[in-house]
């Protein structure tokens, strides 16, 4: 039976920049929601807002039906899920786990084995469009799983998202997440040598990134990206450390396919050179400013 707000209880794990927006739009769509965040002071507005606070992922699982994961790294996905206090704790037999977090697809896959021992299943989600998107319930979401699964749960991502593709099994929405993530890298070193290029040649970045938005080269990042390192508006946004882990997963599975990635390569050098820089913290298009300092403009 498909999900509703009458029949389904919801769950949400990491109340940060994506998850805290995506929590509220599901509790705007009707849904019962039980939260939890490593830091519970984050969940005082959705509190207020009608959500229930649980102390534990055990305890959201134990009050859910779907439970989504919104935490940044592999790790972090494997401790709210089998960690003490962990999902696996709480679950009954027929839950579903949507983990929106961007990480390792073979680690997916291997949870995915491990919580069907539990007769949980995972639905790999993970979403692009940032905290606009998330705020907006726009997101794009990569889907990975068994189709009966997905379907069921269809309802309860219609309140986070826009568009949704059901790429293939578990693993695979990762998979497309590691594409998309290549590919704003890859426009995102071009952006950086075009605003560099612009500087040094003492024409105003902004006339040239309002010329290129409306021809040929407009792109997200060109809108917004571009918009911030011009403006040097570097508040995240989507934090180079979360943009660096994404480059290394999708080397990983290049490495892995056999395929050769020059793009990604040189993206997680110079995301590499910010971090190592104490700029991990920045916005992801705090890049462009390393080929700023490598060109001797800064
Ligand atoms: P974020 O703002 O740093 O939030 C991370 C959340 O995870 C926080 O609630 C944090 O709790 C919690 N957390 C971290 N480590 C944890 C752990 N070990 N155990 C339990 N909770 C933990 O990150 P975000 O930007 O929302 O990103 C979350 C995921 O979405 C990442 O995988 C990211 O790649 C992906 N994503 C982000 C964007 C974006 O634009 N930001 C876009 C698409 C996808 P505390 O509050 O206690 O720190």
């Amino acid at each position: 039976m498909a999900a509703s707000s009458q029949n389904t209880s919801v769950g949400f794990i990491g109340l940060g920049i994506m998850g805290k927006a995506m929590a509220r739009n599901i509790l705007k769509a009707g849904f019962k929601l039980t939260v939890f965040n490593r830091t519970p002071e984050k969940a005082a507005e959705l509190v207020q807002e009608g959500a229930l606070l649980a102390e534990s992922p055990a305890a959201v699982a134990a009050a859910s039906d779907i439970v989504f994961t919104c935490v940044p790294d592999t790790p972090d996905v494997e401790k709210v899920l089998f960690g003490p206090g962990g999902v696996v704790e709480g679950a009954e037999a027929g839950m579903v786990v949507i983990d929106c977090s961007t990480i390792s697809a073979t680690a997916t896959m291997e949870f995915a084995a491990r919580l069907k021992e539990h007769e949980i299943d995972l639905v790999d989600s993970p979403v692009s469009g940032g905290p606009q998107g998330a705020v907006n319930g726009t997101l794009s979401c990569m889907i990975g799983g068994d189709d009966a699964v997905v379907t069921r749960c269809m309802p309860v991502f219609e309140a986070i998202g826009k568009t949704f593709v059901h790429i293939g099994p578990t693993g695979a929405g990762q998979i497309t997440k590691s594409c998309n993530q290549l590919v704003i890298c890859a426009t995102m070193m071009g952006m950086s040598e075009a605003v560099a290029l612009c500087k040094k040649q003492g024409i105003d970045p902004e006339k040239m990134r309002q010329a290129l938005v409306g021809g040929a080269a407009r792109s997200f990042v060109m809108e917004n990206h571009c918009k911030r390192l011009i403006d040097e508006t570097l508040d995240p946004g989507f934090r180079a450390a979360l943009m660096l882990k994404d480059m290394k997963l999708a080397m990983t599975v290049g490495r892995d396919a056999g395929v050769f990635m020059p793009s990604t390569t040189l993206a997680t050098q110079m995301l590499t050179a910010l971090s190592e820089t104490e700029r991990a913290g920045l916005d992801s298009a705090a890049v462009g400013l390393v080929f700023q300092e490598l060109s001797g403009i800064r």
